[in-house]
């Protein structure tokens, strides 16, 4: 049994042996990319630790708890954990690791600091993922410090996010493993990020930013960095643009922590930080590097002492997931029209669904065409080709739905169920919202919505976070791979309704706990995907109609105008037993360690509202200092009385600019009749927006906007302008949001130089 390895004795094969991290270092190191040194302590070692030391039995004994049942899950790991400290390493273990730590500080000629982390493996699915869930320990400087940072990795195995995952996933705690990578801390005098080809055309031309000192100001987006951009096949430098860097992150020479914000001393703030020669030799480095990999790269390098490294390498996030089709505008016969509502362009068979009982003749490449889309219908929307409805806005379950399942759809045609008929022919394009008569020539296959935006996500740095919008957990990982900031609204509504049974009926029937467990699974998928990026869910937000067509929904009031009804936090605190169900689920999933999970209260407009539900909070066991909360703003009351609201304590305050442009308009958003003056540009919504981010910004809340407006240029150059935190779009819109964000705000550095 080997206990370490070299980081350059083990390749992408090796997963078993050195988890995924060691391995992906140790290919790299293969290529010849020059990788910080260090070694893995291995998965064999590990499993010869818990053999020898005799604590298997006692250990995995501990791990059979109900996972569900957060007590008993903290106490698995509590109790896990300490038989691991109380064990006794085998010495030859210890000493291997040591001596190996003293031997890599003698290649280096001093007492590195190094990073320990973990990665873990399954024994029989060397593939399998358990990235995130496990600890790593940066600075640690010492064989003592080293190995106790080893054991901790160790440890971490079985935190409770760790077991509860597992178990999730079926896999056998006994069978999976940990290696630990430990590798020398760069401390770089400039560092930063390359794409090894050009993120939106995919030309060969690396794109590099490069800033002064350790790479954490780059990746974080705290300073603008230069850019270089180097044709790699010509090896020639194709244009730089200098920024004026005005702060870098340092090594402190003691401790080895990282000081953040250090000013750089002013003959270096608009000083080139590359040489054309380091640019080049990047440029070189990116070309290998994708040319082994087969597809381009995010990379990450810095210099140290004029020595290049590269710290990390992994694919630009494809999010594509279909083919994109051509538009070509067709001359085909146009027979419906309506809202463009999730991009794409493509032909099927028409299939009209007048009621659930027919969702079934939906097969696979169908046209579904019906007045409305509700919960129930989700199976055969993911089925459907594309989707055509008669009725609806920018914001209704079909066009929220269609862009996240990557769907295209035209809505609110008016007279789609009356035009067309089963078995017609039809090409559908959601871009344009058109509906032609048969099939158009390019329009051959399911366009994915991503992919007719773009075929990499590009990671732009923006000081303005772009978040995402997500409603269906099926779409977290693809909103994940868009690589935005967090996600600025879950909906917990389309779950809710997802079920098919009122939340009531569960009550009812004293099945509180499977409904927790529901909304628990939901978010959870989400929550992981991002961690421990901010995930806000949204408290449920349902107008009584869309209740009623639930089973046991009946007991819904009948309301004149649902809109204006019992909808989001004026019913959460009249019914509060529906709302605990909520709280305990997102109490819950910081139990099971997802503390990324904030709470957004939706459709306030007086600040007692937001006194009672913090109450309530509170009455459910939940640390108000713990859990970021906040007010979504989407009624007039909540805008302009926002002083109280921030007088009282939010966390951040989001814009739901779909209802707030209906109540302050009076156009009802779901009304394709009034649809053309629907306008979140009016001046009335932006006086608002400004107000609120004026004194949320006084007052150091963070803004945000979660509305449909999120996602157009024109709305997002303004938000930039007004100065709000955050932005959170579609999926289908994060990559074009953050490209007009970072627009906007160079435009706005721009002016600012020019006034100087
Ligand atoms: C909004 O009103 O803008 C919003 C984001 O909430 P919903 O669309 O779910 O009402
Ligand atoms: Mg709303």
């Amino acid at each position: 049994m080997t206990t370490v390895v070299w980081l350059n004795e083990v390749g992408k094969d090796d997963v078993s042996i050195v988890g995924g991290k060691g391995a992906s270092l140790g290919e790299m190191i293969n290529v010849g990319a020059p990788v910080p040194d260090g070694f893995a302590v291995t998965a064999p070692a590990f499993r010869h630790f818990i053999d020898r030391s005799g604590i298997a039995d006692d250990l995995f004994a501990s791990l059979k708890v109900d996972v569900n049942d957060p007590d008993a899950l903290n106490r698995a790991e509590r109790d896990a954990k300490s038989i691991i400290f109380d064990a006794e390493v085998p010495p030859d273990i210890e000493k291997a690791v040591k001596d190996r730590y003293l031997e890599l500080c003698e290649r280096e000629g001093e007492e590195v600091f190094v990073a320990v982390r973990s990665s873990a493996t399954a024994e029989d699915l060397p593939d399998a993922s358990f990235a995130g869930q496990q600890d790593t320990f940066l600075n640690m400087r010492g064989a003592d410090q080293v190995f106790e940072a080893v054991v901790k990795c160790w440890a971490s195995l079985y935190g409770a996010r760790a077991i509860f995952y597992r178990v999730e996933q079926g896999f056998d705690h006994e069978k999976v493993n940990i290696s630990v990578t430990v590798q020398k801390m760069v401390n770089s005098e400039k560092s930063g990020v390359m794409f090894s080809s050009h993120p939106s055309t995919g030309e060969p031309e690396v794109m590099i930013e490069a800033a002064w000192g350790l790479g954490e100001t780059v990746v974080s987006g705290s300073v603008s960095p230069d850019n270089y951009v180097v044709d790699r096949e010509e090896m020639k430098i194709l244009s730089k643009i200098i920024a004026t860097k005005e702060i870098m992150a340092v090594r402190d020479p003691k401790t080895g922590k990282t000081i953040d914000a250090k000013p750089v001393p002013p003959e270096m703030r608009d000083k080139q930080v590359l040489s054309e020669n380091e640019m080049l030799e990047l440029a070189e480095q990116a070309a290998v590097l994708e040319k082994h990999y087969g597809i381009p790269q995010d990379i990450e390098w810095a210099f140290e002492n004029d020595e290049m490294f590269i710290l990390q390498s992994r694919p630009i996030t494809t999010i594509s997931s279909g083919t994109k089709a051509e538009e070509t505008g067709g001359d085909g016969k146009i027979l419906v029209t309506g809202l463009g509502a999730s991009p794409g362009m493509v032909s099927g068979e028409v299939k009209v669904i007048t009621g659930s009982k027919e969702l079934n003749k939906v097969r696979d490449g169908d046209i579904m065409v019906t007045v409305m889309t509700t919960p129930d219908m989700v199976p055969a929307m993911k089925r459907a080709a594309a989707i055509v409805t008669d009725e609806g806005g920018m914001t209704c379950h079909a066009a929220i739905v269609s862009r996240e399942l990557s769907c295209p759809a035209v809505i609110g045609t008016k007279i789609g169920t009356e035009k067309l008929s089963d078995g017609m022919l039809i090409t559908v394009d959601g871009r344009k919202g058109l509906v032609y008569e048969g099939r158009l020539e390019v329009a051959k296959e399911k366009a994915s919505a991503a992919a007719a935006v773009s075929v990499v996500a590009q990671k732009l740095i923006t000081a303005t976070e772009v978040k995402v919008n997500v409603s269906i957990p099926e779409a977290a990982e693809q909103a994940a791979a868009t690589m935005a900031d967090g996600v600025g609204l879950l909906r917990v509504e389309h779950m809710i309704l997802g079920l098919g049974e009122h939340p009531q009926k569960f009550i009812e029937e004293g099945r509180e706990e499977e409904y927790i467990g529901e909304l628990v699974k939901g978010i959870k998928t989400v929550a992981d995907a991002f961690y421990p990026k901010p995930v806000w869910v949204r408290t449920l937000d349902a107008p009584t109609d869309e209740f009623r067509g639930m089973e046991g929904g009946e007991i819904e009031p009948h309301e004149h105008n649902p809109m204006l009804g019992w909808r989001g936090i004026r019913r959460d605190l009249e019914q509060t037993h529906h709302f605990r169900m909520e709280l305990r689920a997102f109490k819950k999933l910081h139990e099971l360690g997802l503390t990324n999970v904030g709470i957004m209260l939706p459709l306030v407009q007086h600040v007692s509202e937001l006194v009672r539900a913090k109450e309530i909070i509170c009455e459910e066991g939940m640390d108000l200092e713990k859990i970021d909360l906040g007010i979504m703003v989407e009624t007039p009351g909540a805008a302009l009385s926002i002083e109280d609201f921030i007088a009282e304590g939010i966390d951040f305050a989001s814009f739901g600019t779909n209802d707030l442009t209906q109540y302050t308009l009076a156009v009802d958003r779901n009304n394709e009749n009034v649809a053309s003056i629907f306008s979140e540009l009016h001046p009335a919504i932006l006086k608002q927006i400004e107000y609120v981010v004026d004194k949320c910004n006084e007052a150091g809340v963070t803004t945000s906007i979660c509305g449909q407006a999120g996602s157009y240029p024109e709305m997002v150059k303004r938000l930039v302008e007004i100065g709000i935190s955050s932005i959170s779009a579609n999926i289908d819109a994060v990559e074009v949001v953050r490209e007009t964000v970072a627009r906007a705000e160079r435009i706005i550095m721009l002016q600012a130089l020019r006034e100087r």
